[in-house]
């Protein structure tokens, strides 16, 4: 019968589990990964990259501001506005 390596409870293991499978223990809700099989190893697996997410949230900040730099696309944009402006007065002259 395998245990949660976490807090000790029983653990309902999926019917089909395979090696590095990962699951939720019942009790205590730690998410446990299949080490091995035979004999069954489990390992709850510790979720510490929440601080790491974190900073590239930060990362992701300091780009958005260097987005400004990119104000020279908004031209481009217009351009191609016109250019289906354009278009659509071709469409126009076909009479649909
Ligand atoms: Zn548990």
């Amino acid at each position: 019968m395998a245990r949660c390596p976490e807090c000790g409870e029983k653990l309902t293991l999926p019917a089909r589990l395979d090696r590095w499978d990962r699951f939720y223990c019942g009790s205590c809700k730690a998410e446990l990964e299949v080490l091995n099989l035979k004999p069954l190893e489990l390992e709850a697996v510790i979720d510490s990259g929440g601080d790491g997410l974190l900073d590239e949230l930060d990362e992701d900040l300091e780009d958005a501001e260097d987005l400004e730099e990119l104000d020279d696309l908004e031209w481009d944009e217009d351009d191609a506005d016109e250019a289906d402006e354009d278009e659509d007065e071709e469409e126009a002259e076909r009479d649909w």
